[in-house]
């Protein structure tokens, strides 16, 4: 428990590193938490009065992240990745092999306060997993060997600082490279073209590309630019931000935001394209800056790669020194900057208007769109919001051309997807394809081992079977954001079902009831079936539960939230006809299971303790 007198001192040096600025409440709470351990009431009071905000505003904030906390939590705190990939590699095993060892109960801080073991959303690692993260960095390629020495480290005392790095390392796995990560691109060079086209000529560009949002939608990249260029700030949607209201009569201001939030389980290839070819990335948000006339940037990092936030930044501070960022770019008169806004654990923050109030510090709720952030984003000014894979690909664009661009991939889907593949093969990491490739490509590079299904775009995306490998990654066909998870002969795809169920109703955001609710009861429904009591009732309720979710929810999350257990069970319908323990109705309250507790407390397991059948 920190000092009383530590709390005003961290909180003033948070604050203050944050301009005092209520938008930046997120990273200024993650300071806090970086200082004292977790986020006390004290702090909150603290931080309301300086910011000028209500408290109830910064508990809602510091409550609505997984990565923040309002008590202590441990000297270590240890979480592993609850990916379907990680659980076939062993990972519930691990996780109690380890809660054994250190004598600590799964999910709560140990009675010395030293340590927490739990489970968090995939952190982005499937590829070398299972992994987990320990105060927040990952720990990859779990094995009995790592978690018998880790169970060492943490009773000896051993700050993770002072563990081995090969701990800590994490590898790219690209293994296969195309268009967009082949052929390097010279520092600068998409941002020197656009300052030759000018912003008309390099949307032309972009244009003749046909370059689409990578995010698995594919919203075409130049509309999306344009509505942002020629939206004007009337004022009319302005909001109230950290207690401050927009300046109506101010020119446009427009901002650029790189969705660097990429949460689907099964997805990782942000994590390489940000390790090694951030350049790329920065150059991409600098072209559409120039080209919508923005003069400041955010990449939203999520939370679970802040071990990526030094090098980001380094790579920053390089482009600065080259005159490719800041004042007068190169000389001229146009002037762009970009900062890194880290997130905080929560899936939901990856939908674009969630996102946008996240990065205005705020709880990441999905607004009602209309209107949409190329005329009302972040601070209600127009905003261009697009993945990381997008702004890489549009700098290369704009340094080769459209037309090069153009001829790859098909017609409706140009250029090149970069995939994440994971699960059941020989060879799981990065591959990059031009769009069209088929699946049973993918699966003969990757080494797929016997594949039965594989779960394209994760979980709100589509399961498909043997039947369909013949299907091509592309928008028209197998859209998808770049998850591939492969499950071989034998994995039970009930279970990836269960898991995805589980996924989303631990990332709803609460704030509407059809996703809120509807997403529990899918999850419990799954739970059910996997106990073995499950009934054909049951299944007919999933059904219903499906439609509602996806009809009645308020944004994407909801509304793909059904899409694996509605998938598996028109696909795999076996995988669940074979768990139904009847095909009548059978309670979902189990009153004898529900004894259990008292039976444990009372030491006594007799007939008469029970509540029988008959
Ligand atoms: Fe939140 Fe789910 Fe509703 Fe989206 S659908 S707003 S995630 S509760």
């Amino acid at each position: 428990m920190p000092e009383n007198d530590t709390i005003p001192s961290a909180v003033q040096a948070a604050v203050a590193r944050h301009s005092h600025d209520a938008a930046n409440l997120v990273q200024i709470l993650h300071d806090i938490q970086n200082q004292l351990g977790h986020i006390p009431e004290q702090a909150v009071d603290q931080v309301a009065r300086v910011l000028g905000i209500p408290p109830v505003k910064v508990a809602g904030v510091r409550g609505f992240y997984h990565f923040f906390h309002d008590r202590p939590h441990g000297r270590y705190d240890i979480l592993f990745s609850d990916n379907i990939i990680e659980h076939f590699q062993g990972k519930r095993e691990l996780l109690n092999y380890l809660c054994t060892q250190l004598w600590v109960e799964p999910e709560r801080v140990s009675e010395d306060g030293m340590v927490r073991v739990g489970s968090t959303s995939c952190i982005g690692m499937s590829d070398q997993g299972p992994a987990a993260l320990v105060n927040g960095l990952p720990v990859t390629r779990l094995t009995l060997e790592r978690v018998t020495a880790m169970v060492d480290l943490v009773k000896a005392g051993k700050p993770p600082a002072e563990w081995p790095a090969e701990f800590f390392q994490v590898a790219d796995n690209l293994h296969r490279a195309d268009a967009l990560l082949g052929e390097p691109l010279e520092r600068g060079a998409g941002v020197r073209a656009v300052l030759e086209k000018g912003a008309d000529g390099m949307l032309a560009e972009i244009d003749k590309s046909g370059l689409r949002g990578r995010g698995g939608a594919g919203f075409k990249t130049a509309t999306k630019w344009d509505f942002c260029r020629k939206a004007v700030d009337t004022g009319a949607e302005c909001q109230e931000v950290g207690g401050k209201i927009c300046d109506n009569t101010a020119a446009t201001v427009r901002y650029v935001v790189c969705n660097a939030d990429e949460g689907e389980p099964g997805t990782f290839k942000d994590r390489v394209l940000l390790n090694s070819y951030a350049d790329l990335v920065f150059e991409g948000m600098t072209v559409a800056a120039r080209v919508i006339g923005a003069k400041q940037g955010f990449l939203y990092l999520r939370g679970e790669y802040r071990y990526l936030l030094d090098k980001l930044n380094g790579v920053l501070d390089q482009r600065r020194k080259d005159g490719l960022l800041g004042e007068h770019i190169l000389g001229t008169d146009f002037s762009f900057d970009i900062a890194i806004h880290l997130g905080a654990g929560a899936y939901i923050c990856g939908e674009e208007s969630a996102l946008i109030e996240s990065l205005e510090g705020k709880r990441g709720t999905p607004r009602n769109r209309p209107p949409f952030p190329v005329t009302h984003g972040y601070l209600g000014k127009p905003t261009v919001v697009n993945n990381v894979e997008t702004y890489a690909s549009a700098a290369k664009v704009a340094a080769k051309g459209g037309e090069w661009f153009a001829g790859i991939g098909t017609a409706q889907s140009t250029g090149t997807k970069v995939l994440s593949i994971s699960g059941d093969c020989d060879k799981p990491g990065v591959y990059e394809y031009p769009f069209g490739v088929t699946v049973r490509q993918v699966l003969a590079d990757c080494g797929a081992k016997a594949p039965h299904a594989v779960q394209v775009g994760g979980p709100s995306g589509t399961i498909i079977g043997e039947s369909e490998f013949d299907r091509k990654i592309a928008f028209e066909d197998l859209a998808t954001g770049g998850s591939m998870m492969v499950f071989g002969q034998g994995r039970d795809v009930f279970e990836a079902a269960r898991n995805f169920a589980h996924f989303f109703a631990h990332e709803s955001c609460g704030f509407c009831t059809p996703c809120r609710v509807g997403s529990r009861l899918i999850a419990k429904g799954m739970d059910k079936i996997a106990s073995g009591h499950g009934t054909c009732a049951d299944v007919e309720e999933l059904k219903r539960l499906g439609h509602l979710t996806r009809t009645m929810s308020h944004c994407g999350l909801g509304q793909t939230a059904a899409n694996p257990v509605m998938q598996t069970l028109e696909k795999f319908w076996d995988h669940y006809d074979n768990r139904l323990r009847s095909k009548e109705f059978e309670p979902s309250f189990d009153l004898d299971k529900a004894l259990e507790t008292a039976r444990k407390i009372t030491g006594r397991d007799d007939a008469w303790a029970h509540i029988s059948a008959d």
